[in-house]
């Protein structure tokens, strides 16, 4: 999020659909999704657009004040005429109870969290005359069972009640969720809105990263620290078959091994573009070195260790020995290159 004077306001690319929400002012619908590829600032967009909605002193292009007493309420996470309903906010109340054992992360929103929000519906506005606002992030963390009862709410809407539903992937959700919204089709930064929004944040070297981040200057922005560590990375993965796992493994699962086996997924699909139309995609700084490993690889032998990391990604979370298991896929990394 960003901040101007205590004010947070959108991002660049999303004043047109700013002024498009803003307009049903007086009729505004009861449920919206916003939807769009991850990585473009929707849920940011959903939180100020909540704000602004129970902001009392509202600008005339819909802005909230940030400074009425709901703004900072807000601002505190203690609005009571608001509730973010997402998978992360029930592990931190789980973790108050494990406080030994780390807990895994959650990644559904349990059919509890929504039945929990019928007293809420039941009561009215704190203020008067004012709205309450439920904010869904992500939709497609709803299950079933939660999507089905969140359906019946949807259904039955409630006074002055908004629910935001916010998804990257709409494909995953309910369709009689989704025709119970009006949609709102979230705009994506083009590189020139991107590079200058990134230049406004003294990010350096924003070109390059924006490449590796499929496009998302949020990305780009968050992920600063981890692009140092990256450099090395790729430095050691620029070795081909002369890599040493055990030296390569801790610095791949420094942040988690889902990161790692990102960064090895994004790499190989440069080897594969360069071998097989002599571009690549994410890593512009390198391209000797891909060039160089790109001549020297056994495709099929590739497209196995690829269809492994896959099938690793979705088990990520699982308790094996990560070290370990990183320095077997490495050491399968060093042999799709033929030594010569
Ligand atoms: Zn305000």
């Amino acid at each position: 999020m960003i901040y101007k004077d205590n004010i947070s306001i959108t991002y660049p690319w999303q004043a047109q659909v700013w002024q498009h929400v803003n307009q049903n002012d007086k009729r505004m619908p009861h449920a919206l999704l916003l939807h769009g590829r991850a990585g473009i600032g929707k849920y940011d967009f959903a939180r100020y657009f909540s704000q602004s909605l129970l902001c009392a002193n509202k600008s005339e292009a819909g802005h909230a004040c940030g400074v009425c007493s709901s703004c900072s309420w807000f601002n505190d996470e203690s609005h009571p005429d608001f509730r973010l309903l997402s998978p992360e906010q029930e592990s931190e109340t789980e973790g108050e109870d494990a406080p030994a054992k780390k807990t895994k992360k959650k990644t559904q929103i349990s059919v509890a969290q929504i039945r929990d929000l019928s007293s809420f519906l039941s009561l009215t506005s704190h203020r008067s005359g004012g709205l309450r606002v439920i904010l869904v992030h992500p939709a497609e963390a709803l299950n079933l069972a939660s999507a089905n009862a969140l359906l019946k709410m949807l259904e039955e809407p409630a006074e002055g009640v908004i629910f935001i539903l916010v998804a990257h992937q709409l494909q995953r959700l309910l369709p009689t969720i989704i025709s119970r919204c009006q949609k709102v089709n979230m705009p994506i930064p083009n590189e020139t809105q991107a590079l200058a929004w990134l230049g406004e944040q003294g990010v350096q070297n924003a070109k390059v990263q924006l490449a590796y981040l499929d496009g998302s200057p949020i990305k780009v922005f968050s992920e600063q620290l981890q692009f140092t560590q990256l450099n090395e990375i790729w430095r050691l993965l620029a070795q081909g078959s002369k890599l040493q796992p055990h030296i390569a493994a801790p610095a791949l699962i420094a942040n988690s091994v889902e990161t790692g086996i990102v960064v090895l997924q994004k790499w190989m699909y440069d080897i594969v573009a360069m071998r097989l139309t002599k571009q690549i995609r994410y890593h512009a700084t390198h391209i000797g070195a891909l060039q160089a490993l790109a001549e020297k690889v056994n495709l099929s032998g590739l497209f196995q260790l690829q269809k492994k990391l896959d099938e690793l990604r979705k088990l990520a979370l699982h308790p094996l020995n990560h070290e370990l298991q990183m320095e077997s896929l490495l050491l399968e990394y060093t042999r799709i290159f033929m030594s010569k």
